[in-house]
């Protein structure tokens, strides 16, 4: 690991000038952020660390103006076991208490897990050894290689490999809206970016919040994951759904580039009661536009079941 210089940001301004000039990170929880360094996995390597979680008021979980707010570095243990959130954001309760392993969610938090780099065994084999696009190099290795665990949606500017957040699919089906110091973005917006982006986010940016609108009254949501492992794994394929009236709102990850809102899936359940029958019909159609590589076939039957799986789990 090459050395590197770390500062203790008392403010969101302070952090921002730390930022400044491109050769500074900010460092959360550091649980994927110290790997990616460990490994070297960059062309570039940051020259220091700028932490956020000594910034006072950025760990938080409270309703307000009919809203969840959340502290960007609020620890996903805390959002996983909060009341409330679990009561009436269940996807994201639900969604926080998948990721990884009780360690890793004492130490990581939401900012880091919806901003964590994208995973390709290629894009993140140490010492660099692949400069593919997402690197701002000219191929995809993945495209070619091994690539079983890679989008079924195809690609993005060449790139097929999978933003593996659990929480951004629960934050997108809750229209969660992701607060910077700069902005205010729509959780779906805030991943939608060309490769190498990885997030909306600018270099000298900082998520700040997450606001969740509360949902309205009878409402359900629900997440599930598929993973190799049950113990310790990131997604194969995850999904959460809000059933809000007569109009649900369904996300994949882990299936393309960027979360997946399956909107052909949204249009066959809505105005239709959530049974087995409409629920498979929703989990064809959230399917219905993947163009899986030969060794990604296996995720399309996973996706399906998911949305069917997540859907019931709401009745
Ligand atoms: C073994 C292992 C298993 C894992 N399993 C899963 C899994 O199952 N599901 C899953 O979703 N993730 C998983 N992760 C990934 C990661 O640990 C989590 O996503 C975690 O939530 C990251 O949060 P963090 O605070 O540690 O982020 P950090 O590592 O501190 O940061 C990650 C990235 O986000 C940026 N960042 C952090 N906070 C902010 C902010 N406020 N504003 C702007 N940028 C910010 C950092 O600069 C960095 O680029 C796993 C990691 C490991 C090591």
């Amino acid at each position: 690991m090459k050395a590197f210089n770390h500062t203790n940001a008392k403010t969101l301004a302070e952090a921002r000038t730390a930022l400044a000039g491109g050769k500074a990170t900010l460092i959360a929880g550091g649980t994927d952020l110290i790997g990616t360094l460990k490994d070297n996995i960059l062309p570039t390597y940051p020259e220091s660390l700028v932490n956020i979680k000594t910034i006072p008021d950025l760990d938080y979980i409270k309703e307000e103006g009919g809203m969840l707010k959340i502290g960007a570095a609020t620890r996903l243990a805390d959002i996983a076991a909060n009341p409330v959130v679990k009561e009436k954001y269940t996807a994201l309760a639900q969604a926080a208490l998948r990721v990884a392993t009780p360690h890793i969610r004492d130490m990581g938090t939401i900012g880091g897990n919806i901003a964590q780099l994208h995973r390709c065994w290629y894009f993140r084999k140490p010492e660099n050894r692949f400069p593919c696009i997402r690197k701002g190099g000219d191929r995809c290795f993945a495209m070619m290689g091994d690539n079983r665990y890679h989008s079924i949606f195809g690609a993005v500017e060449r790139c097929i490999a999978v933003h593996p957040s659990d929480t951004a699919p629960a934050l997108i089906a809750l229209n969660a809206k992701i607060v910077t110091n700069k902005r205010t973005v729509e959780a779906e917006a805030f991943f939608d970016v060309k490769v190498p982006g990885n997030t909306v986010l600018a270099a000298d940016e900082i998520i700040t919040a997450i606001q969740v609108p509360t949902p309205p009254a009878g409402a359900k949501s629900a997440f599930l994951k598929f993973a190799i492992r049950k113990s310790i794994d990131f997604p194969i394929v995850n999904c959460a759904v809000l059933v809000a009236g007569g109009a649900p709102r369904i996300c994949l990850n882990a299936v393309a580039p960027k979360p997946y809102r399956a909107t052909k899936a949204e249009a066959a359940i809505a105005g239709k009661p959530i049974n087995a029958e409409n629920a498979e019909a929703a989990g064809a159609a959230a399917v219905a536009d993947a163009r899986p590589l030969t060794a990604t076939k296996y995720k399309v039957q996973i996706a399906k079941t998911l949305v069917k799986r997540a859907l019931l789990a709401t009745v």
